[in-house]
């Protein structure tokens, strides 16, 4: 690594506005270090706070409704009446606390009775059975740090007739590493954000990170992961910010979604925007585990030659990249 720094030749390949002549996006020099980072990136771009749409808005036939939600942690379920209406229903993972069986059977249930005709969810780090490395390599951890023991994590399956987790979700489209169209809007969910102790889903900084981002397709207009990028929500109690930087990087430079939403860092839960995207922590969960924040709203128009009704053929079903 230190090597790198010290080729001259790495310099021109270097380029710090984070994008290499080819159109890929360059891992930045602070990528470990997201704070510092920022402190440099921030120079360059604009944060301004968005303006979320007020719940009762009347929903109108050329737009989609989209209601976000995440980080719900297993207590949505006991506040089902805080979801407004809409015609896409987001979540953008943690809907567990970690992912054991009846969590996943009880979220799902709770998502048979909302009426949002599609569903999208993606897991969280908190949802650690989702990650399927973590169920087949992980299960001596999974009973270390989280006491998921391998015969309590078995016996849950046994009983709700499934041999893995996944097969739970029935009541929505579960993206992993993968994408929807919903009526001409093209919708990409993944569940990975860097690493933080040994939880689900989780990767190093940097090269890592940006193989899963270089996975997401130019045409997404709605960007849902679990963790925020630098800058855009993801600022923690203490001060320090945890976003991806080459997640930022691929939405700025690469991707250009609309919308990005996720949610993890739960007291980075807001509205803010750079201009053409905007960024949704729809963090529903406070620093505390308390399901006190409102689900975030928003109208997307529906592309030309595409209706509402289209809304109807989608049917539940887990799309995961392999
Ligand atoms: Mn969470
Ligand atoms: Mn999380």
């Amino acid at each position: 690594m230190f090597k790198r720094f010290l080729n001259p030749f790495n310099l021109f390949l270097k380029d710090f506005s984070g994008m290499a002549s080819d159109g890929s996006i360059i891992v930045h020099k602070n990528t470990k270090n997201p704070t510092k980072a920022w402190t440099e990136l921030s120079l360059k771009q604009t944060v301004d706070k968005g303006m979320p749409l007020k719940p009762d808005t009347p929903i109108t036939e050329d737009k989609l409704r989209v209601v976000c939600i995440s980080d719900t942690h297993s207590k949505i379920e006991i506040h089902p009446e805080i979801v407004p209406d809409g015609d896409i229903l987001i979540h953008a993972g943690d809907f567990t606390n970690v992912g054991l069986a009846n969590e996943v059977k009880t979220f799902n249930d709770f998502l048979g009775t909302m009426k949002h005709p599609v569903k999208i969810v993606i897991a969280g780090n908190h949802d650690l059975t989702f990650d399927d490395d973590m169920v087949k390599n992980g299960r001596e951890n999974l009973k270390k740090m989280f006491g998921v023991s391998e015969k309590g994590f078995e016996q849950l399956l046994v009983k709700y007739g499934v041999q893995n987790v996944k097969e739970l979700m029935t009541n929505c489209v579960y993206l992993e590493d993968a994408g929807i169209d919903v009526c001409g809007v093209y919708i990409y969910g993944s569940p990975w954000q860097p690493r933080f102790c040994d939880w689900g889903f989780n990767l190093d900084r940097g090269l890592e990170c940006l193989k899963k981002w270089n996975l997401i397709p130019e045409n997404t207009d709605i960007l849902v992961t679990h963790g925020p990028p630098i800058g855009h929500g993801d600022m923690c109690f203490d001060g320090f910010r945890a976003g991806c930087v080459e997640l930022l990087s691929t939405i700025q430079k690469r991707v250009k979604p609309k919308y990005h939403i996720f949610g993890h860092i739960h007291e980075g839960y807001g509205v803010t925007t750079d201009g053409h995207t905007t960024y949704i922590n729809a963090s529903t969960c406070t620093l505390r585990y308390k399901p006190d924040h409102e689900p975030i709203v928003f109208d997307f128009p529906i592309p030309e030659g595409h209706v509402k009704d289209e809304l109807l053929k989608i049917t539940p079903q887990r799309l995961i990249r392999s």
